[in-house]
């Protein structure tokens, strides 16, 4: 999201007669654009903020702006620690941004600024369907940084669709921080992600759809069905369950119990027996026994997901579990946790790669660089291969050598037929 946020930034800021620079040095405006969902990440924007604190104390003449989920509605500490930032802006906020370096302009242009569409360098692309989310994960700090969900108008995201199109890019990624929940609150029109599925698959130039963020109670059997439907949608599925365990997964106010995660995974599964299925877990959480790690770990071996996103947890200010809940697992049984899950992961990771030795594989070539090309499959495998001037096409590889993370192989003969 925040990827998408400072490449729409960008296009305005472009659309005013500012130049992109590779490098903050020489620049008459840098944006920090921050992440708040974890401790590490904002440790790392104060760092920044502090070396370019420094550079202006020292006479280097630029504006300062930060944007994104660190910035809340009171930034009095913030101002307070960093009074050199001229401006700070929540999610979205760009026109404050633009203001600073473009004099006498009206450039709100509407709602999340209908016609200005950034290109990405590279052959992906992401594309906001929907802000903020309506949930109450009692450790989340999105939804008081983002608000509430707001959906996009169809006809917007598929212009900027068409545009990135234009462009050159061949995979879109769909996102939203509970993505099937796209245009819940749409009261004009009637519409889901799998109607944005259905108009992608008529724009000419655009091979692969991916989406994430899933939130379980918000997938219905329509999207799944939608997923296999159409042939550029990836089967490919990032659905966090955070906890396989009930009174934990309560404790987080999720939403659902595990009973009704399972379904929906098995749903998938029923429809696209093949499909990928990756989740994020956090370990730690504040009362976290050994019994719910447990759990949560029998849950890991026994659904063999693609891949998982594991997170210690960090307290988020401001949040539920901030305030009311003690951070009372330590340092050291967060990380045991956090590795005893890696760890499991990695060997099911591996299994399922060895089972895709002598496959052949459809991949989408994002990087080419003196023959050495990195792309992607369907199921999002990361796959590593020799080959010149192929750069954005699929090409069909047969896998010779696998890791837990990624694969390797050569270009496949022209009658070898890929097993996806
Ligand atoms: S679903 Fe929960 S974890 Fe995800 S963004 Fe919303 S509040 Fe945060």
């Amino acid at each position: 999201m925040n990827e998408a946020d400072s490449l729409k930034l960008s296009a305005g800021l472009t659309k005013f007669g500012l130049e992109e620079l590779n490098s903050e040095e020489n620049a008459d405006l840098v944006v920090v654009n921050t992440c708040a969902v974890r401790q590490h990440a904002e440790e790392r924007a104060y760092g920044q903020l502090g070396n370019l604190t420094k550079r202006k104390k020292d006479g280097d003449d630029f504006k300062l702006a930060v944007m994104g989920c660190m910035v809340s509605n009171n930034n009095k500490e913030l101002q307070r620690r960093f009074p050199m930032v001229d401006i700070w802006a929540k999610p979205q906020e760009f026109d404050p941004i633009i203001d600073l370096v473009v004099d006498n302009t009206d450039v709100s242009n509407g709602e999340f600024w209908p016609n200005t569409f950034g290109k990405p360098n590279g052959m992906t692309a992401f594309v906001p369907v929907i802000h903020g989310c309506n949930k109450i994960c009692t450790y989340c700090i999105v939804p008081l940084r983002r608000g509430r969900e707001i959906s996009r108008d169809p006809s917007e995201i598929i212009n900027e669709i068409k545009f990135l199109a234009k462009t050159g890019i061949k995979e879109i990624t769909l996102v939203g921080q509970t993505v099937e929940a796209y245009g819940n609150d749409l009261i004009d029109i009637k519409v889901d992600l799998g109607d944005i599925f259905e108009k992608i698959e008529n724009i000419n130039g655009i091979d692969r759809v991916r989406f994430l963020t899933s939130y379980p109670v918000d997938m219905t059997k329509k999207i799944i069905s939608a997923v296999s439907d159409f042939p550029k949608v990836c089967e490919h599925f990032l659905i966090p369950v955070q906890s396989g365990s009930e009174s934990m997964l309560k404790r987080m106010r999720r939403g659902y119990k595990i009973s009704e995660f399972k379904e929906k995974v098995y749903n998938i599964r029923e429809v696209m027996p093949k499909a990928a299925i990756s989740t994020d877990l956090i370990v730690g959480f504040p009362g976290e026994t050994n019994k719910e790690f447990s759990d949560t770990l029998k849950l890991v071996e026994e659904f063999k997901f693609d891949k998982i996103h594991t997170a210690a947890y960090s307290p988020r200010p401001g949040t539920f579990a901030y305030r009311k809940l003690e951070d009372d697992i330590s340092i050291e049984i967060k990380k045991e946790r956090l590795q005893i899950i890696e760890l499991a992961q990695k060997k099911i990771s591996t299994e399922k790669n060895i089972a895709l030795i002598k496959s052949v594989q459809e991949v989408l070539v994002e990087k080419e660089q003196a023959g050495k090309c990195t792309g992607r499959t369907k199921h999002n495998k990361l796959v590593h291969f020799n080959g010149k001037n192929i750069l954005g096409q699929i090409i069909n590889v047969s896998i010779h050598e696998v890791s837990p993370w990624s694969l390797k192989g050569t270009l496949a003969e022209t009658n070898e037929i890929p097993i996806i």
